[in-house]
Order: structure tokens, then sequence, then C-alpha cells
């Protein structure tokens, strides 16, 4: 069966657990094995998020730490700066964290953050409640989920600016983060088609212009470079709003796992999705569908993990990390 089989399967016979799809699909290995657990967790979250419990144990290993694991076995920590934007409060959390830590080195992210990289696993409850209580959150740095939203100066700063892109960026930012997708979702908002926030090589980018907003889908930078392609274009942020949702919630109820938002595209059609985003009932039910999820599973899990002050969990053998 393809992925998109056992996805339909799990839709039309309202398979609500691992142990019924395994049943369902004749599974061979009781348990399932490293691949597909953390595939059918995330189908079954983004198609039941009443009815299915996330298993942290069918999670890559990064999710499950809540952290990038890194080559000497030490982890970076990432703040979230919404937009990429700080103050001088967080920037002093931030350095007294890394001088009560000893982290050996604090480094600018390309996706407008900080990163505290070589903390050992000990410590990460602790800076992480640092971080907390100076009103900090997880970056998710180490998700299939939301990573960040880069922006630029846009109205506010800049003479070429047409619409605020870092209000706008930040708004989407506090409406995204904490979403599970089927593989890293980023996205870039620029304030005009010098496009200084590099959105047109983003999962959903934004660029806006004299009359509204630009919103185009599956760019990437990475093993493959991809410009995104033109999805519509609205004229308030409202629409910039639902738009993104519910192409995120489509992408969550439709990708493969470890899709790029691209490689999901290419299989069904940026036509497809067009039809999707520009039936306004197709669309409003997909944001609906999409705020339902965030009010169950956007956590912070900093915050939760000091809250339950749960155990240093030891490393386990599920140490596969995805391919791009
Ligand atoms: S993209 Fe346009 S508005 Fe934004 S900083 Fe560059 S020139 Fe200014």
């Amino acid at each position: 069966m393809t992925h998109e089989d056992v996805r339909r399967m799990i839709k039309s016979q309202n398979l609500h657990s691992m142990p019924a799809v395994w049943q369902a699909c004749g599974w061979k290995t009781s348990c399932g094995c490293h691949i597909c657990r953390p595939a059918l967790n995330f189908y079954l979250l983004a198609d039941w998020p009443q009815q299915y419990q996330d298993d942290p144990q069918s999670r890559f290993v990064n999710e499950r730490k809540h952290a990038n694991i890194q080559k000497d076995g030490t982890f970076s920590v990432v703040p979230r700066m919404w937009g990429g934007i700080t103050t001088p409060d967080e920037l002093r959390a931030i350095a007294d964290a890394a001088d009560k830590f000893a982290v050996p080195t604090v480094k600018v992210t390309g996706g407008q953050r900080i990163d505290l990289l070589g903390v050992k696993g000990e410590d990460l409850p602790a800076i992480w409640d640092d971080l907390n209580k100076a009103g900090m959150v997880s970056g998710h740095a180490y998700s299939k989920g939301l990573r960040t939203v880069k922006t630029c100066v846009g109205t506010d700063h800049c003479r070429f600016g047409t619409q605020d892109s870092t209000g706008l960026g930040i708004k989407l930012e506090k409406t995204l983060w904490g979403s599970w997708t089927p593989h890293k979702l980023k996205l870039g908002v620029s304030g005009c088609p010098r496009n200084c926030a590099e959105a047109t090589c983003k999962d959903i980018g934004i660029v806006c212009v004299d009359s509204g907003y630009q919103i185009s889908i599956g760019g990437a930078a990475g093993m493959d470079v991809r410009e995104t392609t033109l999805l519509c274009q609205v004229p308030t942020e409202e629409e910039v709003m639902d738009v993104v949702k519910a192409v995120t919630q489509s992408y969550r109820e439709n990708a493969k796992y470890l899709d790029r938002i691209y490689k999901w595209m290419d299989k069904v059609g940026r036509e497809w999705i067009q039809q999707q985003v520009a039936d306004l009932e197709i669309r409003a039910a997909l944001v609906a569908r999409f705020e339902l999820s965030q009010s169950i599973y956007r956590k912070d899990p900093w915050a939760e993990h000091v809250v339950k002050s749960a155990p240093y969990e030891p490393l386990t053998t599920l140490t596969l990390e995805a391919a791009e």
C-alpha cells in the first residue's frame, strides 16, 4: 500500500489508533517499525485531533527531545522570535542562559533567530525554564511543523514597503506555531517585490504589493532548490491568514509524511490546491479544522516538560532522521 492508500483507509474506515491501522492493513510486525510509526502517528494526529493521543515514542529523536541532537551528543536550543523581532530583555535572557549553562556557541540562524549550540542533555529542562520565565517558547527548530516566518522590515522602516510585512509575519507565526505538518514548514513575508525576506523560496511565501498580497507555495532551498508558484492574490491580511491556514490544513490532511509542500504540489497539482482555497466553503471548513487542531495540539513543549518535571529520558534506538 502507498502512504496515500493508508491515509484513505484511515479516513474511510474511521481508524483511530495505530493497532487498528496495523490490523486493517494486515501488518506482519506486531508493533510496527521506525519507518511506519512516525508516519502513522502523524496521520492519526492530523485526521483525528479529538480522538487520537500523540505517541512520543513514535517520533524521531529530535521531536521526542524537543531539541536538535548534535554530532557530539549535545543539543541545540532555539527560542522562538516572532517574525524575527526580539527585544533587549530577550537578548539579555539569552545571553544570561548562555553564560549560566556554559553554552559554547551562540549563532544567528537563517530563520532570523538565535541558536544556543552545545547544551548538555541534563541542562535542557533548566535552560528551557529560564527562557520560558523570560517569556520565550520553543522555536520548534527540530520539528516537522512550523519553523519560522521570516520577514523584512516593510512599511515600518523601509521606503519601498507596500504593507506591514513584519506585523503580518508575526501574526502568521503566532497563528501557526505548534502545528504539526508532514515535514518542516517555513514561511516568508516580503514587503515588496524586492523580496528581502526571500519569500519565494519558502514553503509558503507572501510578497506584499500595492494592491494586496501575492501568496505563493512550494518553494525550497535545501537538497532541492525551488521557486514558489503563485497560488492567489488577496486584498487583505485577513484573507492571507485564512488562505495560509487552509493551505496548511490541506497539506496536513493530504500529503505523504516527509513530503515538503513542493513535493505534495507535484503530486496533486497546483490547480487542485488552488480550487481548495478558492472555494469559500471548502476554505472555511479547512480553516475550522486547522483551528480545532491548534486548540488541542498547540503546546509549548518546554513549559510542558518543566511543569511535569519529567525525568530526563535516555535516548532510545529510534534515531533515524528524515531526509530532506
Ligand atoms: S522587501 Fe521591499 S519592503 Fe522589504 S526591506 Fe526589501 S525593499 Fe524594503
